[in-house]
């Protein structure tokens, strides 16, 4: 008999995007008329740049050609992307990294999934708490998450809470840690952390030997000159963080996928003994046994990213989903309700009015306005009595969306 990774089991059934699909249906098939309006999930609207589409068109074309035609890449990418990456996205902020410590991949979504198998089972995890689910999920299915109690955290992770009564700045933990999982920009709450607040979390990660699992897929987002771009930006960081980016929200890429992530080579993990041993080498070293690496086109059309007219657009795009976000957080200011984020993200979080739950809220926007966003419970405990609203939709739909919840009456 076939048995299965009963750490699945553990997992909450419905994947809270699941649910949200469900009663969207359910609504449209009761109200067939209605033009309902999705602000819910993270996914960008606008289509690849024009730089991007050449440089991708350009590369199938290379595969068409004996004499251009490109098998099995190497496992960490191809160096023409690397370098643009390390020239363009690094050297500006004043950091150097290694051609060997950039890892290019499909995802931030996989990579943040996969990155807790280098690391032992016994690690203690720490999450902000709301957090992006797949921190918790991966860890869960690997068997460190334990069971959840009561209040829907589960007993083997430590929660750090991010909420009205903190500003969204996540306390030390209180208890040694091993992981932590930061993710700046925030998804959901569009919060941001300045150099000084990051600074004490690469301290702590220094004084604790705690690793620092850094997201930074909203990176471009960021509009404030004190609000760090990467992690690396802190004095000393490299020996305690690695840090994950994508071309996901910048440039589109989410259907097209490809990311990357920064391994240093001063990173240093221990095995039970204490021996140290180099991280960069162990996740290279999973990389060799489960990746083959980013299809030819596709890391071609991310390097089309790096060229100057891809370089515009891309801040043209940011500049379009910037102006939904200020749409959005100006609408509900008016109308009175508690707005964090989308200043330098493309997430607004708002604290329900009235004391309702995070799904009461959903339910009345999705019947009464027609809009849809994502119930803040979703993403944790700490999420119940917030709401995210998303501002990759298109501005038509944006201020359509605005103009429906600011008629109601709370
Ligand atoms: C969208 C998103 C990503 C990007 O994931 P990809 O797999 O690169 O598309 C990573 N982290 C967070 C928190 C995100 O919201």
């Amino acid at each position: 008999m076939v048995q299965i990774n009963e750490n699945y089991l553990l997992l909450k059934s419905n994947y809270i995007f699941a649910e949200i699909d469900d009663r969207v249906e359910k609504y449209q098939k009761e109200n067939p008329e209605a033009d309902v309006i999705r602000m819910g999930i993270g996914d960008v609207t606008k289509p690849l740049p024009k730089a991007v589409i050449r440089e991708f068109k350009h590369g199938v074309d290379e595969m068409g050609q004996a004499e251009t035609f490109k098998g099995y890449g190497p496992y960490r990418g191809y160096d023409f992307l690397i370098g643009e990456i390390i020239n363009k996205d690094y050297l500006p902020l004043g950091i150097k990294l290694d051609i060997e410590e950039v890892f290019v991949s499909e995802g931030a979504k996989p990579d943040t999934g996969n990155i807790q198998e280098i690391f032992g089972i016994d690690s203690v995890v720490a999450v902000t708490d709301p957090v992006y689910p797949v921190y918790v999920e991966s860890n869960i299915m690997a068997g460190r998450g334990g069971l959840m109690d009561e209040d829907g955290k589960y007993e083997g992770l430590v929660y750090l809470p991010c909420t009205e009564e903190n500003d969204f700045i996540p306390e030390l933990p209180e208890t040694p840690v091993d992981l932590i999982y930061l993710c700046y920009p925030n998804n959901p709450t569009g919060t941001v952390l300045t150099r000084e607040q990051l600074a004490k979390w690469v301290n702590y990660a220094r004084e604790n030997n705690s690793i620092i699992l850094f997201d930074a897929a909203y990176e471009a987002y960021i509009q404030e000159e004190d609000i760090p771009r990467s992690i690396y930006e802190i004095e000393r960081a490299k020996e305690v963080a690695i840090e994950f980016r994508s071309f996901s929200k910048n440039a589109g890429f989410t259907g097209t996928r490809c990311a990357y992530t920064v391994v240093p080579k001063e990173l240093i993990g221990f095995d039970t003994s204490g021996n140290p041993y180099s991280l960069n080498e162990l996740w290279f070293r999973r990389l060799t046994t489960k990746f083959n690496g980013v299809s030819y086109p596709v890391q071609m059309a991310a390097k089309g990213i790096y060229s100057e007219e891809g370089q515009k657009e891309i801040k043209e795009l940011v500049r379009y989903y910037m102006e939904n976000a200020a749409i959005i957080k100006e609408s509900m200011e008016k109308i009175g309700l508690n707005v964090y984020g989308g200043v330098n993200s493309p997430y607004i979080w708002i604290k329900t009015p009235n004391n309702m739950d995070s799904w009461e809220f959903f339910d009345l926007l999705l019947n009464e306005a027609n809009v849809v966003g994502t119930p803040g419970v979703g993403f944790g405990p700490s999420g119940e009595g917030y709401f995210r609203i998303t501002a990759f939709n298109t501005l038509e739909n944006t201020k359509k969306a605005m103009e429906r919840i600011s008629n109601l009456s709370f």
